[in-house]
């Protein structure tokens, strides 16, 4: 949910339903209404609509100069992620962007879940590949992948074993991810 002024993206949500119908630059989906234009939430108190009044440049013009982008995998579907971005290198960006990592990007090889790559509630490092919106990520390359990742099972931070596997030193659980820079120190061969 945005604040009054925030700057929004194509898709993001902006209210629900029952709280503000969606006025202009909004959509509704699923009981959520959502920006389909980049600009500034005005919530219409009166009314009770959401509105977005159009933003032209800043963010598009920035965001083609980043080369790497911080996020939070929010969701899975079958063939991609939904990535909250909060971070364009080393920037901070509030609100979160939504980005979207399909499941042909994860990696130059072969992919054959994407739950065997990312989940949600890791963090990732990402590449922009298109600056459109919704923006779509890609971990090819070097220097890209999850950087933190909890485990399914206790919710532990997981260590890093090689680069396709993680192990929680709570639980001892093993998973599959395309594995980054990743963050957290420790070897997670020892436990
Ligand atoms: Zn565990």
């Amino acid at each position: 949910m945005g604040k009054q002024g925030d700057l929004t993206l194509p898709g993001d949500v902006l209210s629900v339903i029952e709280e503000f119908t969606p006025g202009e630059g909004c959509y509704e989906l699923q009981g959520q209404v959502r920006a389909s234009i980049i600009g500034k939430v005005f919530y219409d108190m009166i009314n009770r609509k959401s509105n977005v009044i159009p933003e032209k440049k800043t963010f598009v013009y920035k965001l083609k100069k980043a080369k790497y982008m911080y996020g939070l995998v929010t969701s899975l579907k079958e063939d991609y992620a939904v990535v909250a971005v909060s971070s364009v290198e080393e920037r901070f960006v509030s609100p979160s962007i939504t980005g979207y990592l399909h499941i042909s990007q994860v990696s130059h090889k072969h992919v054959k879940s994407l739950r065997d790559a990312v989940r949600p509630s890791d963090v990732i490092k990402a590449r922009p590949i298109s600056y459109t919106y919704p923006l779509q990520l890609s971990l090819r390359g070097k220097d890209l992948g999850v950087i933190v990742a909890s485990c399914s099972i206790c919710g532990t931070v997981m260590l890093k074993m090689d680069e396709e596997h993680l192990k929680c030193p709570n639980c001892g659980n093993v998973e599959t991810r395309r594995v980054g820079p990743y963050s957290v120190k420790g070897n997670g061969n020892r436990s």
